[in-house]
């Protein structure tokens, strides 16, 4: 019940053709798909499955399927009956939301290049993201943010590849966090380098050019524990109207 998961070589992709291959409690998995499940911190995406005949099912969040291992669960609104399986479906995305996620996640590794310290958490979401540096020092907000600008600015090619665990294995450095391990058992890691500033396994979605982060910033630094500083991320756009109090 495998799912090809498309989203990991071309996060820009909106939407795919798809076929229902099994329904779980809740979802439905697809024999391949453009929906990232929640996972590495990263919120899954929300969207549509549209019928042939034009029955649309809302697809609320993603999440990696329990129960069959490599399936991708597409969730569905409370109430929604399920699509049967073998029906053929167009799944399409929320980009809105999509973009939001590929522009705070490649934020969170260009916060991590400047805060040379582990991760012990980390949270994606639509409308912020959140770091959790393993570290007692304090950090300063003007700093973290003429430090984003500048790497926005610079324009950093962004692109993942993929090596094998013995290379991952042969260079420790490489994964950053102390919570979020890739994957393993799969032969290969997929990599996610930002030219010149941050290279880590990753399975996430990112943009492809640093510039394209836009108007991201810190929005707020707290000290969670001793040996913790939560670092906050939001839109500037977003801060700037005063639309809401961000977490
Ligand atoms: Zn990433």
């Amino acid at each position: 019940m495998m799912t090809d998961e498309l989203f990991r070589e071309d996060a820009t992709l909106r939407e795919c053709a798809a076929q229902v291959i099994a329904a779980e409690e809740g979802g439905v998995i697809l024999d391949r798909t453009v929906f990232y499940p929640q996972g590495g911190g990263q919120a899954g995406d929300s969207g549509v499955l549209r019928a042939a005949d034009g029955a649309a099912f809302e697809i609320i969040d993603t999440r990696k399927s329990k129960l069959h291992a490599g399936g991708v669960l597409h969730v569905l609104a409370a109430g929604t009956a399920a699509p049967p399986v073998g029906t053929a479906v167009a799944a399409r995305i929320d980009a809105a939301r999509r973009d939001a996620h590929r522009r705070l996640h490649t934020a969170t590794h260009l916060l991590c290049a400047l805060v040379p310290h582990p991760v012990d958490g980390c949270s994606i979401t639509r409308d912020y993201a959140r770091l959790d540096f393993h570290m007692s020092e304090p950090l300063d907000k003007d700093t973290l943010n003429a430090g984003l600008a500048r790497l926005v600015a610079e324009a950093h090619a962004v692109r993942h590849r993929w090596i094998s665990e013995a290379e991952l294995d042969a260079q420790p450095q490489l994964v950053r966090s102390m919570s979020v391990q890739p994957p393993r058992g799969l032969g290969r890691v997929r990599v996610l380098e930002i030219e010149g500033v941050d290279l880590q396994p990753c399975g996430g979605t990112h943009v492809s050019n640093t510039r394209d982060v836009g108007a991201v910033r810190v929005t707020k630094i707290e000290k969670k524990s001793a040996m913790t500083r939560r670092v906050v991320l939001g839109f500037a756009e977003d801060n700037d109207n005063a639309t809401a109090s961000r977490p």
